[in-house]
């Protein structure tokens, strides 16, 4: 390989120091930004590091380099990442991330401090941030969910301008009016506090303080404040879910994994999963070790978020591993460190992880067909081998059923064809109420009608979301002659046990398998559309009954709601300010409607 001599020269006349240098082509363009502890080591590193297809490009399209000295390696670790964040070389490795997701923030900086959603970069000291958060729905509840446990105020403005009156939010008690004294700066700050220390991941301590508060409510006969703070309780279990049984503690982890072009991240705070973030990388992510993806994944990551964790997961050991473990301590002001756990919880923790992003890569090859057709085809002959089937299974289909404690109870059938989602293919039904307690029953109604409605074809493999109740169910309702020409399988959750045929022959396949993956994905498309349908049933049921009541509403607003919210649900997490971007809503209607499912939730 023939590097150029004024490459040699420049990399010669480099320092022993630490620092972050870059190599330029003859246009002066950047083509790879790095760090080092040593630059001059480093440099000369890359001269001798032969053989790998990155290396040979740089060498051959670069001829000088430059460097900045830093005072530590950890300086020169963040400095090479908001170089590369700013110039975007070519041959770098580097997350998608910016202005994707947004943040939750406390604006400490104000006397009165607020939280705001914000996509912004700001000063962490002055405002902590957290998140990111991929679910601005879920975000929006959350912001109401804690600002009905500790109120702060809603109005934006660095200070809320002193008045003699507060505005309707005060005088619907759903901001404590700091603009009329209406809370002393003590008390205010407490909230402040509260709602920080939730946000760090104390839900345990949120949990306890509601119960308590609730007992208080009671015993002093408020029952309307009783029954507001058992609503709260309620909500409280929506903002997240258990993680596995392994972890016992409560210490606050992220689990990190990378595949392919996508990077995962995990947050488990006080013993629940709260979150899952996956951001793609763009430029040559092939030609950049797993390990460096997984260290750009982490460097992009934490330097937009100050919710740093104790303990951070990962599969193998990101490069720079000992100056991102400094960096990160820095940061969170505490120790962090980077663990490669081998088995119990965090091993279960991290295979959770990997999971999810192979089911999410599945997904995405769905969209786009031809980027995983070679790994799909595998996957289906796979899947005949394993259910003993005389070729690939060209169609699948797959039911889940959904109720609530009874109402409005559906089924829905998923379909695939060549191992892709075949939308036309998708049936919905409506289940009678008197089964809609019984989901084995729900699922022989279900494959019943199915089977009926076809016509010469049928598919080769029919999955079924459960056990050996819903397996026995589906055979039942499909009778011997289709039990022969169709493979029924059950798959369990948890354990993700199969049973299949009549013969109900028992398969375990390791749980990173791929054609589990791929089972779990289906049975995952199958769960997500029949839950949109359950809660579009409901939303209907729900926004008909629900609009109807609110006085001064008449069907023209209720038709725009409907339209622009979708739901009732939406619409009862809605701020004033987003029902008044519905043309031809202004604030008063605004304030009635925000009130009133305001009145809603505390009488519930
Ligand atoms: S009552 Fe209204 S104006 Fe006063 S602090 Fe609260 S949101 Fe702002």
């Amino acid at each position: 390989m023939a590097v150029s001599r004024s490459l040699k020269e420049s990399i010669a006349r480099a320092p022993s120091l630490p620092g972050v240098y870059s190599f330029l082509n003859k246009d002066g363009t950047v083509l790879y930004i790095g760090k080092a502890k040593n630059l001059i080591n480093r440099l000369r590193g890359h001269l001798s590091n032969t053989g790998d297809a990155r290396h040979e490009l740089l060498l051959d399209k670069s001829v000088s380099v430059e460097w900045t000295i830093t005072r530590t390696e950890v300086e020169a670790l963040v400095l090479e990442a908001e170089l590369i964040r700013i110039r975007k070389p070519p041959l770098n490795v580097r997350l998608r991330t910016s202005g994707r997701y947004p943040y939750l923030e406390i604006t400490l900086d104000e006397t009165y401090p607020r939280l705001q959603i914000s996509r912004e970069r700001s000063n962490p000291k002055e405002r902590p941030r957290f998140g990111p958060y991929p679910d601005s729905r879920n975000l929006r509840k959350l912001v109401e969910f804690l600002l009905d446990i500790s109120p702060l105020r809603r109005c934006s403005g660095k200070e809320p301008q002193s008045k003699s009156r507060s505005c309707l939010l005060g005088q619907m008690g759903r901001c404590p009016a700091p603009c009329t004294g209406g809370i002393s700066s003590g008390e205010y700050g407490a909230n402040v506090q509260e709602i920080l220390r939730i946000l760090r991941g104390d839900w345990e301590w949120a949990r306890k303080r509601l119960e308590q508060m609730m007992l208080n409510a009671s015993q002093s006969t408020d029952y309307e404040e009783a029954g507001r703070l058992r609503d709260l309780l309620s909500r409280l279990g929506s903002f997240g879910w258990p993680a596995p049984a392994g972890i016992r503690d409560r210490i606050n982890r992220d689990i990190a994994a990378v595949k392919e072009n996508w990077g995962i991240i995990m947050r488990v705070r006080g013993g629940r999963f709260t979150c899952i973030v996956r951001m793609p990388f763009d430029g040559r992510w092939k030609l950049a070790p797993l390990s460096e993806r997984l260290s750009v994944l982490l460097k992009s990551y934490y330097s937009q978020t100050g919710d740093i964790p104790r303990e951070i997961i990962v599969h193998e050991k990101p490069d720079d591993d000992s100056s991102l473990v400094e960096w990160l301590s820095s940061r969170r002001i505490g120790p962090v460190r980077i663990t490669v756990p081998k088995r119990g919880g965090n091993h279960e923790l991290l295979e959770l992880a990997q999971i999810n992003l192979d089911q999410f890569l599945f997904r995405l090859s769905w969209k786009y067909p031809s980027a995983g057709k070679e790994k799909v085809e595998a996957t289906l002959e796979g899947l005949a081998d394993i259910f003993k089937l005389e070729g690939p299974p060209g169609w699948i289909v797959c039911i889940d059923a959904s109720t609530i404690q009874g109402s409005w109870p559906v089924a829905a059938i998923v379909s695939f064809r060549d191992g892709y989602p075949d939308k036309s293919g998708y049936r919905r039904f409506s289940m009678p109420e008197e089964i809609s307690r019984n989901d084995p029953a729900m699922i022989a109604s279900a494959v019943k009608r199915y089977l009926a409605a076809l016509e010469d074809e049928y598919p080769d493999v029919f999955l079924i979301d459960g056990g050996i109740t819903q397996l026995r169910a589906a055979l039942t309702a499909a009778g011997m002659l289709w039990a022969e020409r169709i493979c029924f399988v059950s798959i369990a959750k948890k354990e993700e046990l199969l049973l299949c045929g009549t013969s109900e022959r028992e398969i375990r396949l390791p749980m990173d398998s791929t054609p589990l993956t791929f089972l779990r994905s289906i049975r995952d498309e199958a769960h997500r559309f029949v839950l949109h349908y359950h809660q579009q049933k409901r939303s209907r049921g729900s926004l008909r009954s629900v609009l109807d009541d609110i006085p001064g509403i008449g069907s023209a607003t209720r038709i725009r709601l409907l339209t622009h919210f979708g739901s009732a649900d939406r619409i009862a997490v809605a701020t004033i300010e987003e029902i008044m971007e519905i043309p031809g809503i202004g604030r008063s209607r605004a304030i009635q409607i925000n009130d009133y499912f305001g009145r809603q939730k505390k009488s519930r």
